[in-house]
């Protein structure tokens, strides 16, 4: 198996570089069929090339078996026919990533700030919804008609929301078997009737797990009050990106907030973060959600590749994760604890080193 590793930019390169020195121990520790390569995007690159994304590179992530993307300062990057590729979306579109599946739980030992444990994963539609960059095959879909006026134009479609409930119920029935579903029906009566319709037709086929919906802004106060009750839930994409950040937060930190973009053919783990450039260089970056991420790519190519020992590595990565979490001592800056990037990461090193001798 290989895959095509991109840091980014910001705070990109330093847990690009954590993350694969846990992958290198967990390689050598269960003689894992893997390997991988750096290329650069980003930044980086716009300054070498004269694009935050070569042809090249968007070739070369069509044949990995996997893609890890570090996070990207998409906010710096100038207008797209200037080099300023959108690096995360582009891939998304391409790949086709309809899938952006992004687990949250609270982990032993550690502070959560919602008022109960919780253990979910939301199931965001990654490929249309409220995304300007990608719901029209010409053009975006943020127009100004008059100076005085702007419009965003929001696309549902029947075939994204029901390939988007099928992961939903198919990741439910390997968890507690419950789905719900988030949208916002009341007052976006077509759309979310719709998606809607879609999940519910959907629904019917899964006799064996349970369904309900929720108002988005009800779930809002619903992950604060009670996420203890979600199992698994589904929803439209800006939905989806708003949720899971409430959602990784309330579980103790976005630092800790993994997340993998899937289609049937290709997955590319990325931090539910962005760049964060205000600690960039510092050495003070938690790496977990990108080594968290990394660990669903893994499990996700044994799943596809019937590779058992690929899912006994990523398993083996999230227990080390919770293991060295455990202690405050060894804990990252965001999370209360003394240790920054590198020594959090040589810490969960040896916690990995320890399974390969057991
Ligand atoms: P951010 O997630 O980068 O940072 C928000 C806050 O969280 C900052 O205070 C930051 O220091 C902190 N933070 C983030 N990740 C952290 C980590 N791993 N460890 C410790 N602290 C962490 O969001 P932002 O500041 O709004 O955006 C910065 C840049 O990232 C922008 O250019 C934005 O467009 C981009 N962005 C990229 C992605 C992506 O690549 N998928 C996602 C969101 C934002």
């Amino acid at each position: 198996m290989h895959i095509l590793v991109l840091p980014g930019d910001g705070i990109g390169p330093e847990i690009t570089d954590a993350t694969l020195l846990v992958l290198e121990h967990v390689t050598r520790a269960l003689s894992l069929d893997l390997t991988w390569e750096v290329q650069e995007i980003g930044i980086a690159s716009l300054r070498r090339v004269g694009t935050t994304l070569p042809l090249s590179v968007l070739d070369a992530c069509r044949r990995a078996d996997g893609v890890i993307l570090g996070p990207v300062s998409t906010a710096d990057y100038p207008a797209r026919h200037t080099g300023g590729i959108n690096v995360s979306a582009e891939l998304r579109i391409q790949l086709d990533l309809f899938a952006n599946i992004r687990p949250s739980r609270t982990r032993e030992g550690l502070r959560h700030w919602g008022r109960t444990p919780m253990d979910l994963v939301i199931v965001r539609e990654n490929t249309e919804g409220f995304y300007a960059d990608r719901n029209m095959h010409s053009g975006s879909g943020e127009l100004m008609p008059t100076p005085d006026l702007a419009l965003s134009i929001r696309k549902i479609s029947a075939s994204a929301s029901s390939r988007i409930a099928r992961a939903a119920f198919e990741l439910a029935a390997t968890r507690r078997r419950h789905v719900t579903a988030v949208h916002k029906s009341n007052v976006l009566g077509v759309t979310d009737g719709l998606f809607l319709r879609e999940v519910r037709q959907l629904a019917r086929t899964y006799p064996d797990i349970s369904y309900d919906e929720q108002l988005v802004d009800s779930m809002a106060a619903l992950l604060v009050r009670d996420a203890a009750r979600f199992d698994v839930i589904v929803t439209t994409n800006m939905f989806g990106d708003i949720l899971s950040d409430e959602a990784s937060e309330l579980s103790g930190s976005l630092g800790l907030a993994a997340s993998i973009n899937a289609s049937d053919r290709h997955c590319m783990a990325q931090a539910q973060h962005g760049s964060a450039p205000d600690i960039q260089g510092q050495n003070k970056a938690n790496p977990i959600s990108l080594i968290v991420s990394a660990a669903m790519l893994i499990d996700w190519l044994g799943r596809r590749h019937s590779k058992a020992d690929f899912t006994t590595a990523a398993r083996i990565i999230e227990t080390s994760v919770d293991a060295v979490l455990r202690t405050p001592a060894t804990r990252t800056i965001d999370l209360g604890g003394p240790l920054g990037t590198s020594a959090f990461t040589s810490e969960l090193c040896k916690e990995i080193d320890v399974h390969g001798v057991r």
